[in-house]
């Protein structure tokens, strides 16, 4: 049997871990956030005080990486050499890292089964930045998930002041942009939106109505 996977991608801060992960939650499929994969690695790179941006620095980390995922809840978990990192990773300066890590090819190539092999086991929602494009090009269902980059800042605001940090309005925006440059601009599977993608911008639609809007779009393309 074969199974069904849905793609998810779009630029930081467009909503898409909340919906992917609600979506999932919806249709009883295993919900994959890509990005903390990155972010893990991202992560290895700083515990070991390389350069995230160097890949002389960083490939050789690749060699014997011990990176585990696992599911509490619902809620996926990231593993770094048996620690759990899963709130480790959402720190500010890991975002910048994971970035830069995922420019470098050879980590790309090393996620890539990685990524690949979850969508062979099981019903997968996948949400990263070349998921359409690149890890599942035969997905059933794809979308480009955006909204304004002001919405986006205003949005990871919130859920940082939620998390008690302490934020800028200004210096999250200029991270967001500085970020969506690195992703669009990156020479390899740089973020951008499939040919076959349906296009979601959600900077006027509150949680609900997107996800309303994800699922009428996942409903055209398979029977659930
Ligand atoms: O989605 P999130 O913000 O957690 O991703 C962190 C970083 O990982 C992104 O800025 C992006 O550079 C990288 N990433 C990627 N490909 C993916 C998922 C994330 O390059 N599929």
């Amino acid at each position: 049997m074969s199974y069904r996977s849905i793609a998810i991608d779009g630029p930081a801060g467009a909503g898409k871990s909340t919906l992917a992960r609600k979506l999932a939650e919806k249709l009883g499929f295993l919900y994959v956030d890509t990005g903390a994969i990155y972010r893990t690695v991202a992560l290895k790179a700083l515990w070991e005080k390389a350069d995230p941006a160097d890949p002389v620095q960083v490939v050789p980390l690749l060699e014997g990486l011990e990176i585990h995922m696992d599911y509490e809840n619902g809620e996926q978990k990231m593993y770094l050499e048996g620690e759990d990192v899963s709130a480790a990773i959402r720190r500010h300066k890991v975002s910048g890292a994971a970035s830069q890590v995922s420019a470098i090819p050879e980590v790309r190539a090393f996620l890539l089964e990685f990524q690949r092999k979850l969508a062979r086991e099981r019903d997968v929602v996948m949400d990263g930045r070349d998921i359409g494009t690149v890890v599942l090009p035969n997905a059933d269902v794809k979308v480009f998930l955006t909204a304004a980059p002001e919405a986006r800042a205003q949005r990871r605001l919130l859920e940082l002041e939620q998390r008690g940090e302490q934020a800028d309005f200004d210096a999250i925006l200029r991270d967001i942009q500085e970020r969506d440059w690195q992703d669009e601009h990156r020479s390899i599977a740089p973020l951008r939106q499939a040919a076959d993608a349906a296009l979601l911008d959600t900077t006027s639609l509150n949680l609900e109505q997107s996800l309303e809007a994800l699922l009428s779009l996942v409903k055209e393309k398979i029977a659930l």
